[in-house]
């Protein structure tokens, strides 16, 4: 089996890897400004495209896979994940007229549309390749958000297996079911991310109780509290939160259509009615309404979660001089974003200016990734039913979880590079 990496190495973002030269896992956006892009050292055409989940850093560049093709590959997600995909692919092209990039087009979105095969959880597909390679693909859920799946993957003629864990969550949160490694196949090579190596995320419970004292205290100071929040799976969760401990917040930007499809998926939910109860309390805003959410102290939940572009941005600059008022980010800030940014200089660049911040900023590790000792729980079960490869990826380290697998469970660990290859026999 070959492996190309065509990026989400030694990075977060645009999540690509190539199978074979003719299976795509996951064809991510790195939301930067500008954005980046998978590799593209090769003409890549694909026969089959697999999508972990929707988020943009795995799915982003989906659709510009059908750019120009006679024989468009055919795609492989859950049905909630392809209804997101199509929806962040029409904001992506949306955001490029803005900001002057141009990946894929309408037209491609619904070619991607026409060549999207759902997969349920724990059904076995057949793929054939067209090298001459025939494969076995299952989807797994991953626990991270509505729809994401961790991906087997067999290539029958070389009796050789990989699984890619995409983003994965094997803690509960409020939105999702646990993933449940002990479920996953034993595989021969383990892709595994590495978002929070070295990092162990706080007891939930508590995390909560402290980010809702704190947006009472604003509240009671008469600022706002504005949530900036990833429109898929944290806008979600953090209404959820808010309506169980009695407060209404104001929504606002694109996690409200995507509360609109997550209803039409109830099955990849741990709880639909919660979720609709915590949506029927809660404000919507659109853009006349936005004045008056600020009108009176509030709790504001808006798009974009790492504060490139949306709604976020009109708040901001609104409330950025006032000192009683919060930013309360619950969610990582990749390198170059306006939230990182944010986090480091005090200040976020909104509409071509430079905005200075005074008003207060928290960070609230909301996360729907494993923590540190999970991971690494992860990695031993399958060492220990036989995986003898470990790739590393998607993290700021993932080096060091290469090595310390290396040294703690003397497994053959890699932290591969963009545009590295491997041959795997
Ligand atoms: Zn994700």
């Amino acid at each position: 089996m070959k492996i190309k990496f065509l990026g989400g190495c030694k990075e977060v973002g645009r999540s690509a890897i190539l199978v074979d030269g003719e299976i795509i896992l996951d064809y991510g956006l790195r939301p930067s400004d500008p954005p980046e892009i998978p590799l593209r050292s090769e003409s890549i055409s694909p026969k089959s495209v697999i999508v972990s989940h929707a988020h943009l850093d795995h799915s982003g560049m989906v659709p510009s896979l059908m750019t120009g093709m006679d024989m468009a590959p055919d795609v492989y997600m859950t049905s909630v994940t392809g209804d997101l995909t199509r929806l962040l692919g029409r904001d992506t092209i949306k955001v490029g007229k803005e900001q002057g990039f141009n990946f894929f087009s309408k037209e491609d979105i619904r070619k991607m549309d026409e060549h999207t095969h759902p997969v349920a959880f724990g059904d076995r597909i057949a793929l054939d390749g067209s090298l001459g390679g025939d494969y076995e693909l299952e989807l797994c859920n991953a626990g991270h958000i509505p729809g994401s799946s961790s991906v087997y993957l067999r290539k029958e003629s070389e009796d050789i297996s990989l699984f890619y864990t995409g983003d994965i969550k094997t803690g509960e949160t409020r939105l999702m079911e646990s993933a449940s490694a002990s479920d996953f196949p034993t595989s021969d090579i383990l892709f595994i991310e590495s978002t929070y190596y070295g990092r162990e995320h706080r007891n939930r419970k508590e995390l909560e109780r402290e980010f809702i004292d704190s947006i009472t205290e604003t509240l009671d100071s008469g600022g706002n509290a504005i949530v900036p929040c990833f429109a898929v799976g944290r806008t979600q969760e953090i209404v959820m939160i808010l309506h169980s401990y009695g407060l209404t917040p104001y929504v606002d930007g694109m996690g409200l259509s995507v509360f609109g499809l997550f209803k039409n998926h109830p099955s990849f939910l741990k709880n639909a009615k919660a979720l609709n109860a915590a949506f029927s309390d809660a404000q919507f805003v659109n853009s006349k309404r936005r004045k008056k959410a600020l009108s009176e102290p509030s709790v504001i939940v808006t798009t974009a979660g790492m504060l490139n572009g949306g709604p976020v941005l009109y708040y901001l600059k609104k409330i950025h001089e006032d000192r009683r008022s919060k930013v309360l980010l619950t969610g990582y800030q990749i390198e170059g974003t306006n939230g990182r940014r944010l986090v480091e200089e005090g200040c976020v660049e909104a509409d071509g200016e430079v905005v200075k911040v005074n008003s207060q900023v928290e960070q609230y590790d909301f996360s729907a990734h494993a923590g540190d000792s999970e991971l690494k729980e992860i990695v031993s079960r399958f060492c220990r039913n036989g995986t003898g490869i470990i790739f590393t990826v998607h993290g700021d380290n993932t080096e060091g979880f290469a090595t310390w697998l290396r040294e703690n469970y003397g497994c053959d660990a890699i932290a591969p590079q963009n545009g590295e290859e491997f041959i795997i026999e």
